[in-house]
């Protein structure tokens, strides 16, 4: 049926899931599954949470929606929540990663125009980058696989190799008004930034006068071990996004700013039907609290070092593993073939991974998981990437 009714926009594995717990999920077949694809990054707090799904329950009992005309009070209150924890002053509310970089976008050239700078309205990202599906944010995403067919694109926007200053510099011309960067990119094969890069980048960006955006939908909100990615790096944004993990399973997406940069917004400005109702708030609410206050972002720090060992453990005695690569639980082993099969097997074997570009498997478990989930599922990878090995020929026919 689904193949019958739904847009082929998905090339969707053939599995149904139906119900989960933690890190646990079950198909329509009452199959069990170790979920280390973790909904790419939301299910951070793992399925279902009791104090999510209360929350939820609660708020859809007492008020769901009401136009932004008023203020909303858990709206209001995980603002405050974003802003206590960040370097950020203001928060604007919208229901997805593509919509808060859209927000951080508009705001970027909004700031330029009102600030003495009518003609700068051009961007900078990296190659590699994802930054959502919307005409803008293809467009930002520095991939042309995700642009193709979909032109034209709208203008201004311009693409810099990633952990690369110079040619950062170099690009930068009178129009620029911004930079944009994933500190981890997600979509791209799990790629950190250089320590001095992100340093290097805010310089730049301070000195000429331009914003610094940081997507940290997929790497932000204790994923890399730390609440935000650039907590790592010592380097504060002008403008930060979320989405994915904000609402604890439910969609929510954010986009934080400085006070200096989010003042060029007024009233009419930007809007969001849906942005930060009060149901989709009251799951945010609920999951920052248990996020920040309950010892999760510490719990990825630690699990994600020592599932970090054991993967570097088996790309030593694998040969066509190449390197494993990301920061808490934002992991990614790069191959030396298709990592598709693998998927694949793992399923077959009760793990579900990702893998992005084709070769590099990609982990993104909840962030609630223990060394013993790990262990789990490195078991089942050590036993999938054995199989796959003595199915390959000779170490020189490998790509
Ligand atoms: C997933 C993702 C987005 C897009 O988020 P959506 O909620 O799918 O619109 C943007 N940026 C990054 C870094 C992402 O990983």
């Amino acid at each position: 049926m689904g193949d019958k009714y739904l847009m082929k926009t998905y090339g969707r594995l053939q599995m149904a899931l139906v119900r989960g717990s933690g890190a646990r999920v079950w198909d329509a077949d009452g199959r069990e599954y170790l979920d280390f694809v973790g909904g790419l990054a939301v299910n951070s707090l793992g399925h279902c949470h009791p104090a999510v799904a209360r929350a939820i329950a609660g708020q859809a009992e007492t008020l769901m929606h009401v136009s932004n005309l008023y203020y909303i009070e858990p709206q209001v209150k995980l603002a405050q929540i974003l802003v206590e924890n960040s370097c950020g002053d203001r928060v604007f509310f919208c229901n997805s990663g593509a919509e808060a970089n859209e927000a951080a976008i508009k705001l970027a050239r909004k700031y330029a125009k009102v600030n003495g700078s009518p003609d700068k309205y051009e961007i900078i990202t990296a190659l590699k980058s994802f930054h959502g599906r919307t005409l803008a944010t293809i467009t930002a995403t520095g991939q042309a696989k995700y642009q193709q067919g979909f032109e034209p694109l709208p203008p201004g926007f311009k693409y810099v190799p990633f952990n690369d200053l110079n040619a950062l510099k170099a690009a930068v011309g009178p129009n620029t008004c911004a930079v944009m960067l994933e500190p981890v990119q997600g979509e791209g094969g799990v790629n950190a930034a250089d320590p001095g890069y992100l340093q290097g980048v805010r310089k730049l960006c301070s000195e000429k006068g331009l914003l610094l955006i940081f997507d940290e939908v997929q790497c932000g909100l204790g994923r890399t071990g730390k609440l935000l990615a650039h907590q790592h790096y010592g380097v504060d944004p002008d403008i930060f996004t979320l989405a994915k993990a904000l609402g604890g399973g439910f969609p929510i997406g954010a986009a934080v700013a400085r006070e200096e940069a989010a003042g060029a917004f007024v009233p009419g400005d930007h809007a969001s039907t849906f942005g930060g109702n009060p149901l989709a708030c009251a799951a945010g609410l609920a999951a920052m609290d248990q996020l920040i206050n309950r010892g999760v972002v510490e719990n990825a720090s630690r699990v994600g070092e020592y599932f970090k060992g054991r993967l570097q453990d088996m790309a030593s005695r694998y040969p066509f593993a190449r390197e494993v690569r990301g920061l808490g639980l934002m992991l990614g082993l790069e191959l030396a073939v298709d990592g598709r099969e693998i998927v694949a097997r793992c399923q077959d074997n009760g793990l579900l991974i990702n893998c992005v570009n084709n070769n590099v498997l990609r982990f993104l478990p909840p962030l609630i998981i223990t060394e013993n989930d790990v262990d789990s599922a490195a078991g089942v990878l050590d036993k999938v990437m054995g199989e796959v090995s003595a199915k390959l020929p000779g170490r020189n026919e490998i790509a």
